[in-house]
């Protein structure tokens, strides 16, 4: 029986590349998932898109001389060639700025009026009379109220995680001048988010298979009490409120961005699909949704988004939301405004996409954080994944397709050995599915690794490039049942390794594409032709790691 699959992916803000931290946090592992998924044939919808709303985006445009829709134009074009050349494979990535996107947004926000979990209150706003402007909460910056860090903004303390309201912050100051807020009153809409806590915490204890962290962070939010939140404020860059004498307001980006998943789905039934409702099955019971996030973002997907599909109604609420920690480069937190980081255009102008998937799924912050290190990205890369798998790979086929005229090797009667070194292989790769359908996704590919080593003791033992001069038939069923292995830890690694994957599927003799043959060991024919094999991987230099590691931070 096929599952049906949804897929959301957190939403980039259009205000900067990628870097090394979200492509481990959030795109890759999903990414595994939806591959893992697809190869097991079940119908899966994979969406996010860039955040443009945000005043992330505002406040680069306001840096660089350039309008808010230029940059978020620049940056979008920017992460689809990215998705592209790493292999992000969404069904669709689009963007908070689309017609599409408003009206679904607009849909939530008047439904939810209409069923009255909205209210209008006044509420004073800072107002910079230097600037002569309202301040949303990112344009103002003071002391944090919880952990003294001295650069909190009036949304969030990205030193402590903790969510602020700008008037907590100690000295808060506007960050366009520096000038001390001012307060001035303004009429908002707010979200009874209170309302749905009982609610919540009945769904949330059901959510055994949560993972630990999460489950935890949000029971506790829960338990602490939920408070209104505002869901418009006083600027011109972001969707409309659809309420007369609000012309001048916009959603809050926090609301309207969680919407993004729905209005994808909808962009995606209708533009690519070529079916309006395609969505539907996607949103309906049945469906089991995955939300793909860093742990920054967890409140968002376990109780903001949540109580507002509660208030909407008929709409499918998050199965799980596998957050992951963080990860820090070379030991230290990544700061993308000093540059303390990896970002991924500049990886991928240098180096193939497989080796990095494979560092950071094998080092995956899953349950606490993890260090990227240009060191240990040399190592693994040298000592795993060339000389485990790589050669591997190449050594057998290379055998093969120059001492067996091109074609898989005809076997005699199998031996125990044979049989299990087989046997191992399609239990890895049925265990290595197992894992990542629990996104357990470290162990998964360890998983896949231990079979691939075990490939390597068997062949040391049989020695067939030895064993061919005085015993043909031997040396075939030894090839035969390395091949054999082979081509399960393919499909195997499939998910995480996709491009080399690929490669292999085809030197193996295979046509099409490994998704299309099903998370399954395949056939393999005595007498399948092989194409001629080229080395899937290449050493680094040593030097390689002073390279690159003098690159970060200036
Ligand atoms: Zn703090
Ligand atoms: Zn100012």
């Amino acid at each position: 029986m096929s599952e049906r699959i949804f897929i959301g992916v957190a939403w980039p803000y259009a205000n900067g590349s990628l870097h090394l931290g979200q492509i481990a946090g959030a795109y890759l592992p999903a990414d595994i998932f939806a591959r893992y998924h697809r190869t097991r044939g079940n119908e899966v919808l994979m969406v996010s898109g860039s955040d443009q709303h945000g005043t992330p985006t505002t406040i680069k445009a306001e840096q660089t001389g350039k309008t808010p829709a230029e940059i978020a134009q620049f940056y979008q074009r920017e992460f689809l060639d990215c998705w592209q050349k790493f292999g992000i494979s969404f069904d669709l990535f689009t963007t908070t700025g689309t017609r599409n996107h408003a009206g679904v947004a607009q849909d939530i926000f008047l439904k939810l009026l209409e069923k009255g979990y909205l209210y209008k209150d006044t509420v004073s706003q800072a107002y910079c009379s230097s600037c002569q402007r309202f301040l949303p909460d990112r344009y103002i910056e003071g002391t944090c109220p919880n952990c003294s860090s001295p650069n909190a903004r009036g949304d969030q303390c990205e030193a402590c995680g903790k969510l602020l309201d700008a008037p907590d912050l100690i000295e808060a100051r506007c960050r366009l001048c520096g000038t001390p807020p001012a307060y001035k009153d303004s009429e908002q809409f707010f979200f009874k988010l209170p309302a749905f806590r009982d609610k919540l915490l009945d769904w949330v204890r059901g959510k055994k298979h949560w993972r630990p962290n999460v489950l935890n962070f949000t029971t506790r939010f829960l338990e602490e009490g939920l408070i209104d939140r505002a869901i418009t404020r006083d600027i011109g860059w972001g969707v409309p409120v659809p309420v007369e004498g609000f012309e001048d307001k916009r959603i809050y980006v926090w609301f309207e961005a969680v919407i993004g998943y729905l209005s994808a789905s909808k962009q995606w039934a209708k533009k690519i699909a070529g079916d309006a409702d395609k969505w539907r099955p996607f949103w309906s019971e049945g469906v089991k949704s995955y939300y793909f996030i860093g742990k920054d973002n967890i409140i968002f997907h376990t109780i903001m988004w949540p109580a507002m599909l509660m208030g909407y109604g008929g709409l499918a609420l998050p199965y799980d939301v596998p957050s992951n920690e963080f990860m820090t480069i070379e030991g230290k937190k990544i700061s993308t405004s000093r540059n303390w980081a990896v970002w991924l255009p500049d990886y991928l102008a240098r180096y193939d996409p497989d080796p990095l998937r494979y560092i950071l799924s094998i080092n995956m912050p899953e349950s606490s954080d993890t260090d990227f290190s240009w060191r240990e990205f040399v190592r693994r890369n040298n000592d795993e994944l060339v000389a485990a798998y790589g050669n591997l790979v190449n050594r057998v086929l290379t055998f093969v397709y120059r001492n067996f005229d091109g074609r898989v090797p005809e076997p005699g009667a199998l031996s125990e050995a044979d049989n299990a070194l087989m046997k191992n292989a399609a239990a890895a790769l049925e265990e290595t599915g197992r894992l990542i359908a629990a996104c357990s996704f470290k162990q998964a590919i360890m998983t896949a690794m231990a079979a691939a080593r075990e490939v390597n003791r068997y062949l040391d033992e049989k020695a067939p490039w030895k064993v061919i001069k005085e015993d043909r038939p031997a040396a075939a069923d030894s090839l035969y049942a390395a091949l054999y292995a082979i081509s399960c830890l393919k499909t195997a690694l499939y998910p995480f390794l996709p491009f080399s994957s690929q490669k292999v599927h085809e030197y193996l003799g295979f046509a099409g594409r490994v998704e299309e043959y099903g998370w399954q060991v395949q056939d393999l024919p005595p007498g399948q032709r092989l194409r001629e094999p080229q080395p899937l991987f290449t050493k680094l230099d040593e030097a390689v790691i002073e390279e690159e590691t003098r690159r970060i931070g200036t």
